[in-house]
């Protein structure tokens, strides 16, 4: 029966590596999710049925779950991503950390069952070797930031605890006291875990855990807080793995592991995509305050008509779209697949450059214009575009700003100097479609907008698209 079961582990294994592989393009993410999905599933049955338990139990919360699970991701909004992920990593923290204090507990459950703190060398006490005392500390530590920590980040994504960073005097140092805390007791509880002072000290690792994800979560602005998702989610993975230790579970070692990986590197990639280190997101009180504004330009805006822009459009060979956290916001994703539609019939060449960072998640617009099912091979990375833009007729940016801000490549004294962006400003022609003077994430003010190239196509993004095409269609 063991053989069997630490096969079906090998198996489940290689089902979520192959899935996670398959996440890595759009045409076979899907596929690759439910290969994914039957791994976990594989492992949840196969687990049960060796281990000798409370069926009924079993049942009755899987159900529960599966149907809580079940509506939330039905109801989800496309954009509430961010949050329903930032409630799974939360939840999977605490069952790391509930799993961690419960084998602590069932190690020293005397015979009559004693009640927690009080059994402490009563006859029938399991030993607890170092090694569990250590996975067993860091399941529970890390698996506490987790929970409060993504609490905290889902309240400041869904506006519940409002989204900016909020800073007072000293809050570094207490950060750093609450961890210097956390290692403290937790050495001391590895030292000696069954000794009297081990459940004081885990009991205290518990509660300064929980404190310290909410308070480094504080100070982090909202904006940034995708940023801080991927990085609990990558936490979340690290405490399942522990808690896989402590429970001696190959199959919970491996996803925690991939769980913890994948999400470091996506946390990586976000980081580099912005110009900035994982230190600064996390310690900087970026959007505690304005940013400031650099890169004053000197130009002026040249607004354009539809029907002007459209002649433009009409005589262009090759277009790319790039869109932006502001197509999301007008929720433009369909009036643009059908634009694109039109000027492909008309004999150009369609292509959408995707900024890594675009948006206000990772993959927001990738996502968007799936939902649209624009064709998977007009979508382009950055630095696929970005050597033949100069040969682009138009370049038509939609509700971007950021990713396309020409300061972070020429102005050095600006914040985002060195963020790769999406060279839009040496397009021949480019259109940008925003409400206003409305700045972008950073605050900051937008050269491309002044560019002698450039015309400003002002108004709602997806009323603006849709005047095009009427024009398109009307002609
Ligand atoms: P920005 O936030 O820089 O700019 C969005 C622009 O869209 C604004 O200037 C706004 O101008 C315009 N806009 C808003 N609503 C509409 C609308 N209805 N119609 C037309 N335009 C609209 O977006 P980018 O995508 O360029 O950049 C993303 C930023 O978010 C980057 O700074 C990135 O670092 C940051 N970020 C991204 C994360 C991710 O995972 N993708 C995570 C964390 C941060 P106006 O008000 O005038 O209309």
């Amino acid at each position: 029966m063991e053989h069997l079961v630490n096969l079906s582990y090998i198996a489940a294994a290689i089902l979520f590596v192959f899935g996670i592989k398959m996440l890595g393009n759009a045409s076979t993410a899907r596929k690759g999710n439910q290969l994914s999905s039957f791994g976990m599933a594989l492992a949840v049955v196969v687990t049960l049925l060796a281990s000798d338990l409370n069926y009924a139990l079993i049942v009755g919360a899987l159900a529960l779950g599966s149907a809580i699970g079940f509506v939330a991701a039905k109801r989800v909004q496309m954009t509430g991503m961010p949050e329903l992920v930032a409630l799974f990593n939360g939840f999977g923290g605490l069952a790391s950390l509930l799993v961690g204090a419960a084998e602590y507990q069932r190690a020293h459950a005397t015979i009559n069952g004693s009640l927690l703190g009080k059994v402490v060398e009563a006859t029938g006490i399991e030993a607890v070797d170092t090694f569990t005392a250590v996975v067993t500390v860091l399941a529970i530590l890390i698996g506490g930031i987790t929970f409060t920590g993504s609490i905290y980040a889902w309240g400041k994504l869904s506006g519940k605890l409002g989204g900016r960073a909020l800073t007072f005097p000293g809050q570094k140092a207490f950060n750093a006291l609450l961890a210097l805390g956390i290692i403290g007791t937790g050495i001391a509880f590895a030292l000696d875990p069954t000794g009297s002072i081990g459940y004081p000290m885990l009991i205290a690792v518990i509660v300064l855990s929980l404190a310290l994800g909410a308070f480094a979560v504080m100070p982090i602005g909202g904006g940034d807080m995708p940023v801080v998702i991927s990085l609990l989610n990558s936490c979340s993975g690290l405490a399942a793995s522990a808690a896989g230790f402590v429970i001696g579970n190959n199959v919970l070692i491996v996803a925690g592991c991939l769980v913890g990986a994948s999400g470091l590197i996506l946390t990586v990639i976000m980081c580099k995509a912005m110009n900035r280190t994982l230190v600064n997101v996390l310690f900087s009180g970026f959007g505690a305050t304005a940013q400031q504004s650099s890169g004053t330009s000197t130009g002026e805006l040249k607004p354009i008509s539809a029907e002007d822009a459209y002649y433009i459009l009409e005589a262009a060979k090759s277009v790319v779209v790039i869109p932006g956290y502001g197509m999301a916001v007008a929720q433009a994703q369909h009036a643009v697949k059908e634009l694109g539609e039109l000027l492909e019939d008309n004999g150009c060449e369609m292509r959408y450059a995707i900024h890594p960072v675009a948006g206000r998640m990772p993959g927001h617009m990738n996502v968007l214009l799936a939902e649209a099912d624009v064709p998977y091979e007009q979508l382009c990375e950055m630095d696929d575009v970005n050597p033949t833009i100069e040969m682009v007729d138009v370049a038509i940016v939609i509700g971007a700003n950021d990713v396309v801000n020409p300061a972070a490549a020429n102005d050095e004294s600006s914040p985002i100097y060195g963020m790769p962006i999406i060279e839009a400003y040496k397009a021949k022609t480019t259109f940008c479609l925003k409400r206003g003077k409305g700045a972008g994430f950073s605050g900051l003010e937008n050269t491309l907008f002044t560019a002698p190239n450039t015309r400003m196509l002002y108004g709602d993004a997806k009323a603006t698209v849709t005047g095009l095409v009427t024009q398109f269609k009307d002609s």
